[in-house]
């Protein structure tokens, strides 16, 4: 990968680091030099994959933890400090889906989403910027959707989860901007995932007509959003949503 910054001597958290997205950004976080602690619900063998390509237990950890169990949150930056001495960069991108129309979906649907989403980034950020508070300098990257701009039909749980990571991104990047730590959002649009796996034919044809690039994304196209964001040049950039979707969105 080509290094567009330089993130050597940064310390990463990355929720649901082991697969899809989340994998690819911690891979790329690394690629530029900072050290990576990966969180992960259940799959042990994704996550010790992953800790393997990122060069193993010197440069890599991995923590077990369902971000949606408000416990985990303060769990995962005491390791990753533990670990590497401190946290730098925080990347909410756990997240999970329960599609179903709002006459069918159920409270635990709901719940689960919510939890998971926007429950897991108020309780992971509000460890993570403890530290960065007194360190003075942080970056919080959240990993949203373009279903929490725009909606989409069959995920108003989801869409609401996103929606919320948004409005609480913007109120967390004015708390603590004097503090030297940005707060942002990279709203990814269709991406090949396990997430995305089970989606019909006709479902990913509807969609494809309208992405503007005519392709769907991959967890590579997202990576360098991040990137970008957590690096020391973005200092200026707080409180912003990064739509990144090969066109899905313009707004
Ligand atoms: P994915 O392939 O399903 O991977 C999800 C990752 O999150 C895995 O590492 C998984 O760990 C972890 N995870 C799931 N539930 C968790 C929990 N409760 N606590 C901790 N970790 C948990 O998903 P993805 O497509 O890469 O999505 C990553 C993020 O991008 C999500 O926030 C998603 O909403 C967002 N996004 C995805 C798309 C898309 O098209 N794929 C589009 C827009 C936004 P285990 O393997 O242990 O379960």
């Amino acid at each position: 990968m080509t290094r567009l910054f330089d993130l050597t001597g940064k310390v990463a958290l990355v929720t649901g680091g082991s697969r899809g997205i989340g994998r690819s950004i911690a891979l790329a976080l690394r690629a530029h030099g900072a050290k990576v602690a990966i969180n992960y619900a259940t799959n042990e063998m994704a996550a010790e994959e992953t800790v393997g390509a990122l060069g193993g237990i010197e440069n890599a950890i991995m923590i077990k933890g369902d971000v949606a169990d408000p416990a985990v949150g303060p769990r995962l930056v005491e390791e990753t400090v533990k670990a590497f001495g401190k946290i730098d960069i925080l990347v909410n991108n756990a997240g999970v889906t329960r599609d179903d129309l709002i006459l069918r979906m159920s409270e635990e649907e709901w719940d689960t989403v919510i939890d998971t989403n926007l429950k897991g980034t108020f309780t992971v950020t509000k460890a993570a910027i403890r530290p960065m508070v007194r360190q003075r300098q942080g970056r919080i990257i959240s990993v949203a959707s373009v279903a929490g701009i725009v909606g989409n039909a069959g995920q108003a749980n989801y869409s609401a989860a996103k929606a919320g990571m948004i409005g609480f991104t913007k109120a967390i990047a004015k708390e603590v901007a004097s503090r030297n730590i940005t707060a942002n959002v990279v709203a990814p649009g269709f991406v090949d995932t396990e997430m995305t796996a089970s989606l019909t034919a006709a479902q990913r044809e509807e969609i494809m007509k309208m992405v503007a690039v005519g392709r769907t994304g991959t967890p590579e196209d997202i990576a360098p959003a991040a990137v970008f964001l957590a690096s020391d040049e973005a200092a200026y950039v707080t409180g912003h949503v990064l739509t990144v979707d090969g066109g899905l969105v313009m707004h």
